[in-house]
């Protein structure tokens, strides 16, 4: 997969495509599998990089959501958790499951929570990750010998799913080439065209790197902007009304020591009446997340201080070690797409659910919804988009498809489990030049061979790409990944044979970015 061929099907593709997809986060990138597994001809265009939106900043859980649960949604912990083990089908090397223990220190938690628990593994049905237990306190501090004692009684194990957000994305780009979709990072759709009787019929584009324009035509055009919806909307209908309620939710990356073991900590209530997580991942502590109702949806979100504040201090009631600013490895915040229902409810209470909806132009908007429902949303969006382009009705194949990458042992790869069945083949980059397979810094596993790898298979145009989503580097560990950024310019400008001009542009302006996510 790399952009110069993508450029060449785009060049020698004649007439209308069957959709255009505009956005390359989960939801965009999930149509474009669906719509080229059924044998339709889509082009998705997106305006950054695969995953610069929300798609990379999640809590990293394939999960039916524990408190959709209590807030009684039952159909949608339902349809989540099936995906749920849908996804651990398609992509075993990126999704695995995760022990959380929510700890208890009232007595009426082991039997509220485990009973709770258990409706939560029985609603998965066949696609349980197994079942929840009530631990004594001994039970509880030998899984979890961080959590502060005073106080503690016990606690309750669960079940549920974790993966790589933005690897899983890289994955499924993959994964939509190879069924034959045409997709581009760095192109933004600046309009949208009409036919003669008003409707949309295509997009102008631009490219961001070579300031280029151009069109395109199909018969229905699908917005997968998620936070940005209304953005695109509004290149239809000036005046449509908002339908997104964009709510940033940030999270706190620590270092191991923070929660050594493999259990994650699930607390059910914090103060302001959200769930949050503390948990293992590349290595390292991720705890989030906030619920923040914000105005603008900017493509790079920043954490503000209270966020930083509330996470802090929750984390500090439940870790014998209180974390400080000083401990934070990563900030990092993202935008929730959450669909606008009644006037004035919070954020916090806003559905989940996803929502497709057709404008009096013919412009189809799908949004809302989460990472782990994305190959339903596709589903369902797909199914409409069909009817509306009139186009041959085919049947959705996704649920049993393996991902790009698929591998059902890639943990005997170590470092490099997370690229599946790609990890021989960066196995043999280090091989043909070994100084490629030395750690580009002490604080982290990556090598050189990730970036060429990157560059030259995954569309990594960037020193930010790689260091921000084919690699996790900015979001385990920032200033980590500032010291790596000028050896992966040096690398990506051999790559991509760029200048040196650029090679020094490169490594300056992701330290830019990289210091957002510094405290
Ligand atoms: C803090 C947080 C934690 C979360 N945790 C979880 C979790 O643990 N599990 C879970 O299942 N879900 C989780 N979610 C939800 C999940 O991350 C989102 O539902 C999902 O990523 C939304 O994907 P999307 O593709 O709709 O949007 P995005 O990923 O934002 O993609 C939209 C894309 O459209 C592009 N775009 C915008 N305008 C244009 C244009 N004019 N031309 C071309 N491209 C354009 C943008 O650049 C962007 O890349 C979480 C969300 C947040 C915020």
């Amino acid at each position: 997969m790399n952009r110069a061929a993508m450029y060449g099907r785009l060049h020698a593709h004649s007439g209308r495509w069957d959709l255009i997809v505009v956005g390359g986060g989960a939801t965009g990138v999930g149509v474009a599998i669906d719509a080229a597994t059924r044998g339709y001809a889509v082009l998705l265009l997106e305006q950054s990089d695969f995953g610069k939106g929300t798609s990379s900043r999640s809590t990293k859980l394939v999960h039916g959501g524990v408190r959709y649960l209590e807030q009684g949604n039952i159909s949608l912990v339902m349809e989540a958790l099936r995906e749920r083990g849908l996804l651990l089908g398609n992509a075993p090397h990126l999704v695995h499951d995760r022990a959380f223990v929510v700890p208890n220190y009232d007595w009426w938690e082991a039997p509220f929570y485990g009973l709770g628990l258990k409706v939560y593994n029985l609603l998965a049905g066949k696609y349980g990750f197994g079942a929840s237990r009530i631990l004594s306190k001994e039970e509880t501090l030998e899984r979890l010998p961080t959590i502060k004692t005073e106080g503690l009684r016990g606690g309750v194990v669960y079940y549920d799913g974790q993966f790589d957000d933005a690897r899983l994305l890289i994955n499924m780009a993959a994964t939509a080439w190879e069924m034959g979709a045409t997709l581009l990072n760095y192109v933004r759709v600046t309009g949208l065209t009409r036919d003669g009787e008003g409707f949309i019929d295509g997009v102008t584009a631009q490219d961001a790197e070579t300031g280029e324009e151009f069109q395109a035509q199909a018969g229905v055009v699908i917005n997968a902007t998620g936070p940005f919806s209304d953005g695109v909307r509004r290149l239809a209908d000036a005046a449509s009304a908002a339908m997104i309620a964009p709510s940033q939710g940030i999270h706190l990356v620590f270092d191991r020591s923070f929660l050594p073991g493999d259990c994650a900590i699930m607390v059910p209530h914090t103060s302001d009446g959200r769930v949050m997580f503390a948990i293992p991942w590349h290595g390292h502590t991720l705890i989030g997340t906030t619920d923040t109702p914000v105005d603008g949806v900017p493509l790079e979100p920043v954490a503000m201080e209270q966020e930083i504040e509330f996470i802090l201090s929750t984390a500090s009631l439940y870790l014998a070690r209180k974390p400080t600013r000083d401990d934070v490895r990563s900030v990092f915040a993202g935008i929730r797409p959450l669909v606008k229902s009644a006037v004035g409810a919070s954020t916090a209470a806003l559905s989940r659910d996803h929502t497709i909806h057709i404008d009096q132009s013919g412009l189809l908007t799908i949004c809302g919804g989460k990472w782990t429902t994305y190959r339903h949303m596709a589903e369902d969006c797909v199914n409409q988009a069909a009817m509306l382009a009139r186009l041959p009705e085919k049947p959705c194949v996704t649920e049993r498809l393996n991902l790009h990458g698929f591998h059902p042992n890639a943990a005997g790869f170590g470092a490099l489990r997370v690229y599946g069945s790609d990890a021989p083949l960066i196995q043999d980059l280090m091989r043909a030049e070994p100084a490629l397979g030395e750690p580009l810094d002490a604080a982290l596993p990556y090598t050189g061979a990730e970036v060429v790898w990157a560059a030259r298979h995954e569309m990594a145009r960037t020193v930010e790409d790689v260091l921000a989503r084919r690699t996790r580097a900015l979001f385990l560990d920032a200033r980590a990944a500032i010291r790596m950024a000028p050896q992966v310019a040096e690398l990506m400008r051999h790559e991509l044979n760029q200048s040196a001009a650029w090679e020094e542009g490169q490594a300056a302006s992701f330290a830019e970015t990289a210091r957002l996510y510094c405290l």
